[in-house]
């Protein structure tokens, strides 16, 4: 079927879920996309932040070859070899204690959710005074089922499913003071991100990651990081919460963790561990042989490759760039993110729609989230090359929007030359 034809035909066949862009592709090499006219794409997103390893990599697509001549599922009743081996890579990287297998990230955040109260519940039991709510922060974004959903922070995510799921209270995002206010010991757990992700690549201040574990401890209520799109190395450490040397309870790992292969994990302490006992929680597909041997290959590959560091430094450059970007066009107001994790906010939502279709004719991928931020969530194994590609690109498309727009000028004379990469 040609583009069009499969168009027409998931318009009748599909649930209206998405609003696909107009490309089609059949392949990929390392950094790059091919579409059905094997055309290449320079790919900036890697799949909404999964493909940490590019395409067709030789670790990945060996390890799926061997593996899935062996096992490709068997079921949680028994054992097999991944599992164990992925959770001491696991519990080593995130300096958590117990690991629960599941499939997908809102799944993995489920997995969290029924252990704060599971704790909760313990606790209340051992005589401690605590209650089942949860604190969300405004912005979030923690999966699309119910009470992922729930503790999603977008209206439109939330109002058309209701009623959600109960006892969450929104805190204002980095708001110390509204979080001190909202915090009390009917609180069960605090959730945040350690970066925001679909909320527009927004960091916490160290002082409110700080206050939160602070005031989790002062109850005994739990403090969970969903590092789903921030872990696992794009920032250049496993999980994004060590840059700020915090430790959560609780921690969520997915997007990545197995290179393209769906796998979400929840991690926790041995103290919370004790809240969790047979038949209370589990999955069918969670942490199958396929799944786990893939990102065992993952994990060993990114320490062998040295692509943490390459995620720290080639980010400092991406960033570095986007800043003299920034300098040249007024439309950019904000340029943030760590490693490879990165945003460049515009002025106005118009125009970050125009510049990912702009980026698209112009062969290269990258998304707009929270309306006006261009999120780029590249493979670890950019080079900086690809980064002098993407920003030519850019500063092209704002000087043309700058020309035809004589409110948005340039910021310097030099703005309307453009620099080929
Ligand atoms: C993507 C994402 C999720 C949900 O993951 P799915 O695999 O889409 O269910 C949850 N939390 C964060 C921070 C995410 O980026």
């Amino acid at each position: 079927m040609k583009v069009d034809e499969i168009r027409a035909a998931e318009t009748r066949l599909l649930l209206s879920t998405y609003d696909r862009s107009p490309v089609l592709f059949v392949d990929g090499e390392g950094v790059y996309l091919k579409d059905e006219k094997s055309e290449k794409y320079l790919d900036l997103l890697s799949g909404i932040g999964v493909n940490a390893l590019g395409y067709n990599h030789p670790a990945i697509v060996d390890t799926i070859a061997h593996q899935s001549r062996k096992l490709i599922h068997i079921s949680n009743l028994y054992y097999h070899e991944g599992q164990a081996e992925l959770a001491m890579r696991l519990t080593e990287r995130t300096g958590l204690d117990r690991v629960f297998f599941a499939n997908t990230g809102t799944e993995a955040w489920e997995g969290a959710l029924k252990l704060a109260r599971a704790y909760g519940g313990l606790k209340r039991s051992e005589g401690k005074e605590i209650g089942t709510k949860f604190l969300a922060l405004e912005q979030s974004f923690h999966g699309r089922t119910f009470g992922s959903m729930s503790t999603t922070y977008k209206a439109k995510y939330r109002e058309p499913f209701a009623p959600v799921m109960p006892d969450v209270e929104f805190v204002r995002f980095n708001d110390e003071a509204d979080l001190r206010a909202k915090f009390s010991s009917d609180v069960c757990a605090i959730l945040v991100e350690a970066i925001q992700g679909e909320g527009g690549v927004r960091p916490l201040t160290s002082d409110f990651f700080a206050t939160a574990r602070a005031l989790a401890d002062s109850t005994g209520a739990l403090l969970i990081v969903d590092e789903i799109q921030a872990g696992m190395g794009r920032t250049g450490k496993w999980c994004a919460y060590q840059h700020y040397g915090i430790q959560p309870d609780v921690t969520t790992l997915a997007k990545p963790l197995a290179g393209g292969i769906p796998l979400g994990v929840a991690l926790c302490t041995e103290e919370v561990a004790r809240a969790i006992h047979a038949g209370m929680h589990g999955t069918t597909f969670g942490g199958g042989p396929l799944a786990c041997a893939v990102a065992i290959a993952v994990i060993d590959t990114i320490e062998k490759d040295g692509l943490l560091e390459r995620a720290a430094n080639v980010g400092l450059y991406f960033q570095d760039q986007l800043r003299a970007l920034a300098a040249r066009h007024e439309a950019i107001v904000d340029v943030r993110g760590i490693g490879l994790m990165l945003a460049a906010e515009l002025d106005s939502a118009d125009l970050g729609k125009k510049v990912v279709t702009e980026m698209l004719k112009r062969h290269i991928l990258i998304n707009c989230t929270s309306d006006t931020v261009l999120r780029f969530l590249p493979p670890y194994i950019l080079e900086k090359a690809h980064v002098d590609t993407a920003i030519a690109a850019l500063d092209e498309i704002l000087t043309e929007h700058a020309a035809a727009h004589s409110t948005h000028g340039s910021k310097s004379p030099t703005a309307g030359e453009v620099h080929h990469g």
